[in-house]
């Protein structure tokens, strides 16, 4: 198992974990770009958005009733955040492990890349 994320799943490489249940962890980001900066990801080994199956996509409306449950803990419910999950090389994406970050905290730029 060579997946960083599959790691902090299994508790074998050290996290700040702020939630999990059956489905999904949520984590700090070890390089926080927003005072808030979550990962919140399922446990179950998904390479990418491109990888979802039928029978899964379930999951990504778990992680984002997680990810708002998370704002509203986090305070940033009402000032606003934002949910991205990048895809693919071209899509921005550098973990190989289907994740949604939560940012929030501070007014993030208008841009879409
Ligand atoms: P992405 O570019 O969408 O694949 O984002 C991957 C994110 O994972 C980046 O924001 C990294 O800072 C974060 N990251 C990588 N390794 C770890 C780790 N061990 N613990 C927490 N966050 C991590």
């Amino acid at each position: 198992m060579d997946c960083i994320f599959c790691q902090i799943v299994a508790g074998e490489v050290p996290s700040d974990i702020v939630y999990q249940d059956e489905e999904v962890v949520a984590f700090r980001d070890i390089n926080p770009v927003a005072p808030t900066h979550l990962l919140i990801i399922p446990k179950r080994h998904i390479p990418s958005l491109a990888h979802l199956s039928e029978t899964e996509l379930p999951i990504i409306g778990h992680m984002v009733k997680v990810a708002n449950q998370l704002a509203r803990e986090g305070g940033v419910a009402e000032s606003g955040y934002r949910l991205v999950i990048n895809c693919g090389e071209q899509g921005g994406q550098l973990v190989p492990h289907l994740h949604m970050h939560l940012l929030g905290g501070r007014r993030l730029s208008g841009g879409l890349g």
